[in-house]
């Protein structure tokens, strides 16, 4: 008996480093391939499927700024990164046999469409997989914030932030034995704890519109899907 989705439609964001597998650099696919399956399993769900890409992989503005080059054309140059991504990931999706369309915030039209909210709403209600790139089309923003804006006007049910943690921790459980994992939090508590669930612009977008941020770790294969259904090992921010 297949399990009902818990959210009618997604926003899932996919970090660039998720694309690198165990490589130090760019695209492995291989790990390209599994989250495309996931991301076509949890589609298979019924639960409508958008899709941010960061582009961490392969360039941060914050990173290459200095010298001569400005932050924002650095950052310019970091979501035209995530761009590359998306291509990439739309590539896989078909090949897992999902309809996929990239849709950028910086229009370049003869590679993928220009995203338009209406635009990105139609591809979904049609079925489709639809990847959002170029984060919020603005420098000094980065594709958490990307994320939760897309998600906030598609009126996604839910922000499924898949990292390499298996959700929001009372401390670092990398330098900490007693860190506890959070199954559940409120925004307002992760705020009054400090705990960094996204950075600050994303969080505060995230709560003021009162959206779920559902973290898990993308390393366990199925994890989307299964974010997707309400289960697996995630925390889940949410009012
Ligand atoms: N970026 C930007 N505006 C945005 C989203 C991204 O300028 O709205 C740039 C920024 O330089 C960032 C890079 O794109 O460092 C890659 O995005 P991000 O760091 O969020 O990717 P991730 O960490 O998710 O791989």
């Amino acid at each position: 008996e297949p399990v009902k989705p818990a959210y009618a439609r997604v926003l899932v964001k996919v970090s660039g480093e998720a694309l690198m597998g165990g490589e130090a650099f760019g695209l492995h696919w291989p790990t390209i391939e599994r989250i495309a399956q996931d991301l076509v399993e949890a589609r298979s769900t019924g639960a409508e499927v958008a899709v941010v890409v960061g582009g961490g992989n392969i360039l941060r503005g914050a990173s290459v700024a200095g010298q001569g080059l400005d932050r924002a054309t650095a950052d310019h140059m970091g979501m035209l990164a995530t761009v590359m991504n998306a291509l990439a990931l739309e590539k896989a999706l078909e090949q897992a046999g999902s309809p996929a369309r990239t849709l950028s915030a910086i229009p370049m039209p003869t590679i993928c469409e220009p995203y338009a909210r209406q635009t990105a709403s139609r591809h979904l209600e049609r079925g489709r997989i639809v990847l959002l790139a170029g984060g919020t089309g603005n420098p000094f923003f980065t594709t958490d914030t990307g994320a939760v804006l897309r998600a906030a006007e598609l009126e996604c049910d839910a922000v499924l932030k898949a990292t390499n943690v298996d959700g929001v921790y009372t401390a670092d459980p990398k330098t900490d034995p007693t860190a506890r994992r959070y199954e559940r939090l409120t925004h307002d508590e992760a705020l009054a704890k400090d705990l960094k669930v996204m950075d600050a612009a994303a969080f505060a977008l995230a709560r003021e519109a009162k959206l779920p941020i559902v973290v898990f770790s993308i390393r366990e294969p199925g994890a989307i899907a299964a974010a997707v259904r309400g289960q697996g090992r995630a925390t889940t921010v949410a009012p």
